[in-house]
């Protein structure tokens, strides 16, 4: 490579004796260079794909940095987190607008998945929910959009998330049952079949945003806990739960029992996760269980 550029460099040499300045110039200041391109552009780890997660690095001098029009907020080092929800299109756009007024803009092409779809022929089970039901329904989902409406400063998001429990993934996130054709909701978590009474570990540093002090309608002993950066966990159908609201949790304590509370057919853990709006899949940000 490095013979092929000078005999490059010597024809330009002959050419004209202005350009091989400017080259020399900057193969001498290679490095520098090069540390000033990575600067001016975004840094990503993590998948563009349905359901994922990307931790990026924002070029230097990032002021603001906004995704799809919505503001994204940037830790002291650069570093942020975004999402694509379960059902994202094909395309994003990231824009940076640094201190001096310029824009450093990357498109994300957002890679599809093949959602576990099954196809059934028997009609949608009727939803008829009883007075009763609606009446405890309301306020739980107020408890519900309260505790993803909190943002603490916890540093859980910048982690490697590991498994809260380990067994049998009885339930993947995103699968949907089509009944005659009318889709159903997709599963929004991940499920782990488990043992009842089985200890469940916080997969990543957070603060408990909610911890039911009775049974949810379908998610029984809920527990809410947000990761920072609009990154938050849900843990339903807990026998008990064993942290408290505003309290901080560390990667791998214990959290919760696994149950069978509120609508669950068998104890397991159902663990869904959320950034912002956007729903996603736990197990791209734990990798596969070993
Ligand atoms: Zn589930």
């Amino acid at each position: 490579m490095r013979r092929r550029f000078k005999i490059v460099l010597g024809a330009l040499t002959m050419a004209a004796t202005a350009i091989p300045a400017a080259i020399v110039y900057a193969e001498a200041n290679d490095a520098e260079q090069s540390a000033f391109r990575e600067a001016v552009k975004f840094g990503f780890s993590g998948e563009a794909i349905q359901g994922g997660v990307m931790i990026g690095d924002a070029p230097a001098g990032t002021a603001s940095l906004s995704f799809d029009g919505e503001a994204v907020p940037v830790d002291e080092d650069g570093k942020f987190i975004i999402a694509f929800n379960r059902d994202a299109g094909q395309a994003a756009n990231l824009v940076a607008t640094l201190d001096n007024g310029e824009t450093v803009r990357k498109f994300i092409n957002i890679a599809p998945r093949n959602w576990k779809i099954e196809h059934v022929s028997i009609n949608r089970r009727a939803t008829t929910r009883s007075a009763a039901f609606m009446a405890r329904r309301g306020p739980e989902l107020a408890q519900i959009n309260a505790a993803r409406s909190v943002t603490s400063d916890s540093k859980g998001w910048r982690e490697t998330f590991v498994w809260p429990v380990k067994g049998r993934i009885s339930g993947q996130f995103g699968s949907q049952r089509i009944y005659n054709g009318d889709p159903g909701s997709y599963h929004s978590g991940v499920d782990v079949a488990a043992p009842a009474g089985t200890y469940y570990v916080a997969p990543a540093d957070g603060v408990v945003t909610l911890a039911a002090s009775s049974p949810f309608t379908l998610e029984g002993n809920l527990l809410m806990i947000d990761h920072g950066m609009g990154l938050n966990s849900a843990f339903l159908h807990s026998s008990e739960i064993l942290v408290k609201e505003g309290q901080e949790v560390k990667r791998g304590q214990p959290i919760g029992r696994i149950g069978s509370t509120g609508s669950a057919t068998g104890p397991h853990l159902h663990w869904s996760m959320k950034w912002n709006q956007a729903r996603i899949d736990p197990i791209l940000l734990t990798g596969p269980m070993e």
